[in-house]
């Protein structure tokens, strides 16, 4: 069967540099192609049709790489899932992003598949996503602003505005995310679910951060995927924990807590009062691992 992609093509451009990439974007008439691995599924069904345009970064060496220094870390939006497995520095660091690579898709997608594409397709349900908000992570964009490029930051937390919405404008690349290493101690768990181990897309997923010294836990964050329009922070258990001592008792009032705060829909995938009850059931796990662990 030959499937046909929605919107038309009358262009494609391959920049090797983020400016000649700004400029190609810069009209707003262009579709950006990274993996491809969402891109061109959403296509060929007709949810996000060709702009006209495509613009295919991947050979934009400057986009791809991860790297710690200063106390922070930067990842290029075209690093790939396979490259943040076989990062050794980041594994050490930020243990919780190979956890989560690990449970991503197949071999084969995870060498398409990057993380600045994961972000900008904006779906409650994407893997890396999760872990970076827990991390309290920044994105950074870049435009051709019609005489020079033009870069802004954007906390993570502040990029999503729907399923597959997002605050870039129109013309705007992703060019990389960051946070600061997590300080000793700091401890932070990724966990999903969906009807198999990996190679699926997330039915409820969950990351628990906080740092757990002499039984109390603080710096808490609890974040959820596929149970809203966007990634939540479920602020309110967080603010169960935060300070607390860390008991049995804390952890399921703070599950049951962070289920109070999603808005699960029923889809093919599972119905709300099951997402409802894994969120509670990963939440507890997680703390329970984080603190006790
Ligand atoms: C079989 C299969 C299994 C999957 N399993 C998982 C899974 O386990 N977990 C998961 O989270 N996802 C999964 N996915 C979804 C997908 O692989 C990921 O979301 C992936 O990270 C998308 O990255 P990409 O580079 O392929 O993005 P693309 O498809 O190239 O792009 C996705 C969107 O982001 C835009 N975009 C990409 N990069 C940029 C940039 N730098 N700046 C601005 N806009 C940009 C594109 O224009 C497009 O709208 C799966 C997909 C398939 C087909």
């Amino acid at each position: 069967m030959q499937v046909k992609p929605s919107g038309t093509l009358d262009e494609y451009l391959a920049p090797v540099t983020i400016e000649e990439a700004a400029r190609a974007l810069a009209d707003g008439r262009a579709s950006v192609l990274a993996g491809g691995t969402d891109l061109m599924l959403q296509a060929a069904n007709g949810r996000t049709p060709y702009r006209g345009r495509l613009v295919n970064i991947r050979r934009i060496a400057e986009l791809r790489g991860a790297a710690i220094t200063g106390g922070r870390v930067r990842i290029g939006a075209l690093t790939t899932v396979t490259d943040i497995l076989n990062h050794a520095e980041l594994a050490k660091a930020v243990p919780v992003l190979r956890q989560t690579a690990d449970k991503f898709a197949s071999n084969q997608i995870r060498n398409m598949a990057t993380i600045g594409g994961n972000i900008c397709n904006a779906s409650p349900a994407g893997d890396m996503i999760i872990p970076l908000l827990a991390l309290e992570a920044e994105v950074e964009l870049a435009s051709w602003d019609g005489a020079k490029i033009r870069t802004r930051e954007v906390a993570l937390e502040k990029f999503f505005t729907g399923p597959g919405r997002t605050v870039m404008e129109r013309g705007e690349l992703l060019t990389a995310v960051s946070f600061a290493v997590p300080e000793a101690g700091h401890r932070v768990r990724f966990a999903k679910s969906g009807p198999r181990p990996a190679l699926e897309i997330s039915t409820v997923s969950a990351a628990f951060a906080a740092t757990c010294k002499d039984g109390v836990t603080t710096n808490v964050r609890i974040v959820l995927g596929a149970v809203a329009p966007t990634p939540i922070r479920a602020r309110s258990a967080e603010a169960l924990m935060e300070g607390a001592e860390c008991s049995g008792d804390l952890a399921a009032r703070a599950a049951k807590a962070a289920a109070g705060e999603i808005s699960p829909i029923d889809d093919v995938r599972a119905s709300a009062w099951y997402r409802t009850h894994l969120t509670e059931v990963f939440v507890r796990r997680l703390i329970e691992d984080v603190c006790h662990g």
